[in-house]
């Protein structure tokens, strides 16, 4: 029997009206599976916590996090309470930073039931391999003023060790997959210095992987072949802002950001990984019961997934779709169902496979 001790923070926003069908579906998970189990705890750390008490978790909150295995996080964000970089470095990234979480997963599929925008989605099927802790989400940089003007110079910083393990990741998630090709994200030809450095570490630790088909395409254009020709890419590795862009722009083409997972993942299993999906809080729908539970409840199977519980993910994933092929959707995929009929919907369609 393998218990998995998980911190659920719900967050802000449509956090608190998704997680807990994400939760349902983990609990439901382990019934089905029978070998798994989860020890749960809540945390109501979110810009309301900060209101209250000037910070967005506990100053003792990494300390306490550590003690988990994993993190299932809604989201975070109020923009007109707290400003989004103090919500977001508040916990977020200090959670992605403090974790060594310096792998960010994002799957962009084509799923069963969703129209995508593409005119020809011809069945695309990408994982986005994002460098979660460095590169230009890096807080060096400052501001002057020279002479009657102003200068800002903003640092991204990369480090061999740090390009390397992503790097390697990526290639290594391809070897488990059918293609077996990785797509490097440069802009070598506008950005001299990183970006050349992150073309050579590409190449190095590439030629440990003969075996995988390997190309380096400039982020503009490969942010083209999301549109004009996705199902040609497999495993895409990109740097922290590169792989930001990308994956919501992979969102776009899936059809909702409602429906995108993600997963921060600390590979060496030392700190927890944080599984939250792409979407943020969306203050513009809370409270009106419409938000799509999709991308919360795929993020539970990517927790599944890691801890190996591959088998039973797959049932979470093919229920996910039979309901929104049954034309059980939210309005942001075009539909008329609630927040709850959605999640019930999944819930018993998993049920039934399980
Ligand atoms: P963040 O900075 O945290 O990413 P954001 O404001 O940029 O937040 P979201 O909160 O993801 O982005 O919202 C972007 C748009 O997508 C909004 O119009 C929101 O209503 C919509 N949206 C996001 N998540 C969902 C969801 N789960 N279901 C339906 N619509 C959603
Ligand atoms: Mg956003």
């Amino acid at each position: 029997m393998k218990n998995i001790e998980i911190a659920v923070i719900p967050g802000d926003g449509i956090g608190k009206e998704v997680v807990p069908f994400g939760v349902k579906a983990l609990e439901l998970a382990a019934e089905i599976h029978g070998g798994l189990s989860f020890k749960m705890q809540e945390f109501p750390w979110s810009c309301e916590y900060y209101v209250e008490h000037g910070r967005m978790m506990p100053e003792n909150g990494i300390d306490i996090l550590k003690n988990f295995e994993a993190i299932f996080l809604g989201a975070v964000g109020l923009p007109k309470t707290v400003p989004d970089h103090v919500s977001l470095w508040g916990l977020l990234i200090a959670i992605r930073r403090e974790m060594k979480q310096y792998i960010n997963l994002r799957p962009v599929k084509q799923m069963r039931g969703v129209r995508s925008p593409l005119a020809d989605p011809k069945g695309f099927d990408i994982l986005v391999v994002r460098e979660n802790a460095e590169g230009e989400y890096s807080p060096i940089g400052g501001r002057m003023i020279a002479g009657n003007d102003e200068i800002v110079v903003q640092n991204a910083v990369f480090t061999r060790s740090g390009t390397e393990r992503a790097i390697r990741f990526a290639f290594e998630a391809a070897g488990k997959r059918d293609r077996k090709f990785v797509t490097s994200a440069t802009k070598s030809n506008g950005i001299i210095h990183s970006m050349p450095f992150w073309d050579e570490v590409f190449g190095q630790v590439g030629r440990e992987f003969p075996e995988i088909q390997q190309t380096s395409t400039h982020i503009d254009a490969l942010s083209a072949f999301f549109v004009t020709k996705p199902q040609t890419l497999d495993v895409v590795v990109a740097s922290n802002l590169f792989g930001d862009i990308l994956t919501d722009l992979g969102a776009g083409i899936m059809g909702s950001i409602g429906i995108a997972p993600s997963a921060n993942i600390n590979p060496d299993r030392k700190y927890p990984s944080m599984f939250e999906p792409v979407h943020g809080s969306a203050p513009d729908i809370y409270g009106k019961g419409i938000a799509n539970p999709v991308g919360q409840m795929w993020t539970a199977k990517m927790m599944l997934d890691f801890f190996g519980f591959e088998d039973v993910g797959q049932l979470l994933l093919d229920s996910i779709e039979d309901t929104m092929e049954a034309g059980i959707i939210t309005p942001d995929l075009g539909g008329k169902a609630s927040t709850t009929e959605v999640g019930e919907a999944i819930l018993t369609k998993f049920k039934e496979r399980g």
